[in-house]
């Protein structure tokens, strides 16, 4: 089952069905973020405006007219006219948007996307064996509703088009989702290079995909992603897309990803609770591979490549433990205190890796403490950069993509906290300590190279929606991907290099 979009721009006249939705007669739906009876969104600001769309979408059906510029006037019930969502228009703008109304548009029908999405639990029973790629639109189900954008401002054209993009955003959302649903067991590494050779085939020319095995790795030194994948018997992978959207001449901006297939915490054992939704370690992988996927299917121009570290942690004779010291592919030496800081060992490789493929921006998306969750709570990414104009132009966007992110500081004070081993260069934690966040930023950043531009957002509490809510369902969130596809587009609009 589809949603249907449908654009309008009809303000007056509402069809013999809208007529009767409303209910001649009925009381005067109030006024706000959607109207109960009419299913009619009339959003005083773009926070309302989204979060109507998600509710409106997790309804799975039935009609609505969704009115983005709200300054017609109800013929049914006692709004008033509105300039909530022309105000929110105003600031997408600033965002580098224009016009206002198309990027407004797009993440709205993002957010009904967001909203109607369910894991299709049958489609496991088909699953059984066959790729994931194959029956990636079989495991959403995104229900039946038709929702119809009101709006005054845009071209048919342009409307259609930033719609389109929506649906894009919103379906390919859905596809990291299913990925983070997915149990471990349907979905290993070597599942996950699979879909992405898929993927890699399906997008087409200007599109390649190189894909590093375990014999590679260790040709290469990549000693900290082998040395958390040590536990298990199948190999970990170094999976790198590029996609030439810009000029040859363009820097490369690489999309870095935490592809734990399951995090077991090592040696370093979690607890039941603890290890409940380990599964979603790989949050960040198909984030940005997905994210990936709408900008080149959206024919970005900008050069891009999304880098997937892909393992599990898991126990065994092999396994890493405590004290060891690992080389990592900088040559840099890293004293495994902590077996269960494992994410920044399996990243700090393929950060080393994009810079070498020719990235001169990283954005890495990972699931990486649960200090950014105690610090910031289940809904709240936390966002580290080593360029204030990058962090603000991604606070920017993520504002613009209804996803709430919050700057933690790095630095000197916690850079040192890690420099207290005599054995390595430094070590993977910093016991006691706290600010266990920020000193897991600041390991990462020991593998910056001081001209790359690099954000890092650490997203343990937003990836996954614990219990459902009104607006979402149980899962994988798919936390990231608008506010990294908002970053990138407003950089174009914005002409902006890498
Ligand atoms: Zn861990």
């Amino acid at each position: 089952m589809e949603i249907r979009i449908e654009i309008s721009d009809k303000r007056e006249n509402p069809t013999e069905r809208e007529t009767v939705l409303h209910g001649a007669g009925q009381e005067a739906p109030a006024c706000g973020a959607e109207c109960a009876v009419g299913r009619e969104i009339r959003a005083r600001s773009r926070e309302e405006l989204f979060a109507a769309c998600r509710r409106a979408g997790r309804t799975r059906a039935g009609s609505w007219r969704i009115f983005l510029n709200a300054e017609a006037e109800c013929g049914q019930c006692a709004h008033g006219p509105e300039a909530g969502t022309s105000r929110a228009a105003a600031l997408l703008q600033e965002a580098g948007a224009s016009p206002a109304e198309e990027p407004l548009l797009q993440e709205a029908v993002r957010c009904l996307y967001d909203g109607a999405y369910l894991f299709r639990k049958d489609c496991l029973k088909e699953l059984a064996g066959q790729p994931v790629f194959a029956h990636r639109d079989e495991l959403a189900d995104c229900g039946s509703g038709v929702y119809t954008f009101v709006l005054s401002g845009l071209s048919e054209e342009a409307a259609v088009a930033a719609a389109e993009r929506g649906k894009l955003l919103g379906t390919c959302k859905g596809y990291a989702r299913s990925l983070g649903n997915l149990p471990n067991n349907y979905l290993h590494a070597q599942q996950m290079t699979d879909y992405v050779r898929a993927l890699t085939e399906a997008l087409g020319e200007g599109v390649s995909c190189r894909i590093l095995d375990h014999e590679e790795l260790e040709r290469l030194g990549c000693g900290a992603l082998l040395a958390v994948n040590r536990g298990r018997k199948e190999e970990a992978f170094l999976v790198t897309l590029e996609y030439a959207g810009g000029k040859q001449t363009d820097r490369k901006l690489a999309l870095v990803g935490k592809g734990l297939l399951f995090d077991s915490g090592g040696y370093h054992l979690k607890s039941i609770s603890g290890m409940n939704g380990m599964k979603y370690d790989m949050c960040g992988a198909a984030g940005v591979l997905e994210a990936f996927e709408f900008l080149v299917r959206t024919r970005t121009p900008v050069n891009l490549m999304a880098v997937l570290a892909l393992g599990e942690n898991l126990i065994g004779p092999e396994a890493v433990k405590m004290g060891d010291v690992v080389t990592t592919l900088s040559g840099k030496t890293v004293e495994v205190y902590n077996t269960d800081a494992e994410g920044r060992l399996a990243l700090c490789d393929a950060l080393t890796w994009a810079q070498r493929c020719g990235a001169s921006q990283i954005i890495d998306l990972a699931t990486l403490t649960y200090s950014a969750q105690a610090a910031l709570g289940d809904e709240t990414g936390a966002l580290f950069g080593n360029r204030d104009e990058l962090c603000r132009d991604i606070q920017k966007a993520a504002e613009a993509a209804d996803e709430a992110i919050w700057r933690l500081p790095t630095g000197e004070r916690y850079h040192r906290l890690l420099e207290w081993s005599i054995c390595a260069d430094f070590a993977n934690y910093a016991p006691d300590k706290g600010a266990g966040a920020s000193v897991a930023a600041c390991f990462l950043e020991n593998f910056i190279e001081s001209e790359t531009g690099w954000l890092h957002l650490d997203i343990v509490g937003p990836s996954v929606i614990r219990s459902a809510t009104e607006e979402m369902a149980e899962g994988a969130s798919g936390f990231g991907i608008a506010s990294i596809a908002a970053y990138v587009q407003s950089m174009v609009r914005s002409k902006k290099t890498v």
